[in-house]
């Protein structure tokens, strides 16, 4: 039975979904203002594990990603760059999606952006408001950490070490207690052109609130399985849940899945370092990158990943040893048994099964395969590879990869469908809402049409409005 490590209960468990054979998963996405350094890409890498392990194991999986595309330094940038926020960030998303295909990393089924996403999470803010849980100063509204007395529990933090975390911004003095944080931030004349209007004022959601608003959009108010790395446990996984069960009184995740960090050798990654790394400055051929990709999901994601120009080697080499065995293999004529290998591949296959329902023990699963490919490298050798025996052994690889996804292409790593809007379209919305604020109804009507003809249909709501692919 598959068990997952459990950062909620620091036990591994038996993984058991809400629903039977459907697994809803949520993975914290990238920020979209800078490009992503390879250290970010083990949660992604993690998350493609899980989903492609899970379909192997003949769940379905619905995954999404969020892109967080409004934060503080991505307004600094844009102000200073003078640039249109949807011209700058989808510079950025759009690498971030080259570099997830060349990854091989199966796509999410949303990859929904918190821009899009506005008036769900002022009616977040506006549940908890009710609830008691929210309360605004100064146009910015704040969650109280007072009324959820589990709040630290996920962290396992004791009250003082809540306090240790947390830095204050100068404009959150308004605050009643130091580790209550904000859900939506005041515009203030820095932000420039970027705020959004709401019923407790001008100004933008935080960043903690857009996971929790677009995971219970897209999987639901409980959902199976949450992923990130383990920087994220606190604060962001740790408000996140307070967020959403003191919204909706429900449990919001039943498995938290994190990872490790990637240090560069031996040292934490850092841009002051200069040891800071990006896919593309490792990868000077698509080869390099695959064995990233292999490094990373043979080392285990409970433990620190020490990154070095000769574990990289070293990766490629196995990675080549696969590649050459399977090149091998097509050719094979020999004249040994083809029974002996189904055996032998059944055998392995179970073996790396066992392992892989261990929390995803890689390092130990790959082992297994390993076993196998120097019984059929030996077996080419010595001349005793027949057809039928390589065929066997070719199939096992292929299913192997189906899970670590180190030699075969995924078809495509495109999003099924396009989830968050460009920005052309994000700003016909935002320019058509600013019309309806103005009461000037024919030019806001226009901009409707517009946004019709390019296939968005938008809805005013009592809040806002929403919108939705025709
Ligand atoms: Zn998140």
């Amino acid at each position: 039975m598959l068990r997952f490590y459990n950062t909620a209960s620091r036990e591994k468990e038996d993984f058991v979904p809400l629903e039977s054979g459907r697994v809803r998963m949520y993975s914290c996405g990238p920020t979209v203002h800078d490009y992503a350094h390879i250290g970010n890409f083990r949660a992604f890498l993690l998350a493609d594990l899980i989903k492609r392990y899970l379909r192997f194991s003949g769940f379905e999986v619905v995954h999404v990603m969020n892109i967080t595309d409004i934060d503080d330094k991505i307004l600094r940038r844009i102000n200073a760059a003078g640039q249109g926020l949807g011209e700058f960030t989808e510079q950025y998303a759009e690498v971030f999606f080259q570099d997830l295909r060349l990854l091989n990393i199966i796509p999410a089924d949303e990859y929904p952006r918190a821009t899009a996403h506005i008036p769900e999470m002022v009616d977040l803010i506006s549940r908890l408001m009710e609830r008691g849980l929210a309360y605004e100063r100064d146009g910015s509204v704040y969650y109280s950490i007072a009324g959820f007395p589990a709040y630290g529990q996920f962290a396992r933090l004791d009250p003082a070490g809540m306090k240790d975390g947390i830095s204050v911004d100068r404009d959150e003095y308004g605050k009643e207690d130091v580790r209550d944080f904000a859900l939506w931030k005041a515009w203030v004349e820095s932000d420039g052109q970027v705020g959004w209007e709401a019923p407790f004022g001008k100004g933008r959601p935080g960043w903690h609130l857009e996971c929790s608003c677009m995971s219970m959009k897209y999987l639901g108010e409980s959902f199976d399985i949450h992923t990130g790395g383990v920087d994220l446990i606190f604060p962001h996984h740790q408000n996140e849940i307070a967020q959403s069960e003191g919204a909706t009184g429900k449990p919001f995740v039943r498995y938290w899945v994190h990872n490790e960090f990637v240090n560069i050798n031996a040292e934490k990654m850092s841009k002051s370092q200069g040891n800071f790394y990006r896919l593309k400055d490792i990868g000077k051929s698509a080869e390099d990158i695959r064995a990233y990709r292999y490094l990373v999901v043979t080392s285990h994601h409970r433990t620190v990943l020490n990154f070095t120009l000769e574990t990289l080697e070293s990766s490629k080499a196995a990675l080549r040893r696969l590649t050459q065995l399977r090149d091998r293999l097509w050719q094979a004529s020999g004249d040994g048994e083809a029974g002996e290998w189904q055996d032998m591949a059944d055998a392995t296959l179970a073996e790396f099964r066992m392992h892989m329902d261990d929390d995803l023990n890689t390092p130990r699963a790959i082992a297994a395969v390993f076993g196998l490919v120097n019984q059929a490298e030996k077996a080419l050798n010595q001349g005793r590879m027949s057809s039928g025996g390589a065929g066997t052994v070719l199939g096992f690889l292929e299913k192997v990869d189906q899970v670590l996804g180190v030699f075969y292409e995924v078809a495509s790593a495109e999003p099924a469908r396009p989830a968050g809007l460009t920005p052309e379209l994000e700003r016909l919305l935002q320019e058509r809402q600013r019309a309806r604020l103005a009461k000037e109804w024919g030019r806001s009507d226009e901009l409707r049409d517009q946004l019709a003809a390019a296939g968005v249909v938008v809805k005013d709501t009592r809040d806002g409005y929403e919108w939705t692919w025709a």
